[in-house]
């Protein structure tokens, strides 16, 4: 197994459940050069930016 990339990017900021890679729905760079990420979480199904 590669272990370059995390395999999770964050948790839920609603339920706290844990939000896998393959979970996310759009990577995109915020204009201070972070990453911005949007997922779908697996517990609650709501569009979040994992924590
Ligand atoms: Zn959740």
């Amino acid at each position: 197994m590669p272990a370059n990339r995390p395999s999770t990017v964050g948790v839920c900021p609603l339920c706290e459940a844990t939000i896998d890679r393959h979970d996310v729905l759009i990577e995109y760079e915020r204009s201070e050069g972070a990453e911005g990420v949007y997922a779908e979480c697996p517990a609650c199904q709501d569009v979040v930016t994992p924590a």
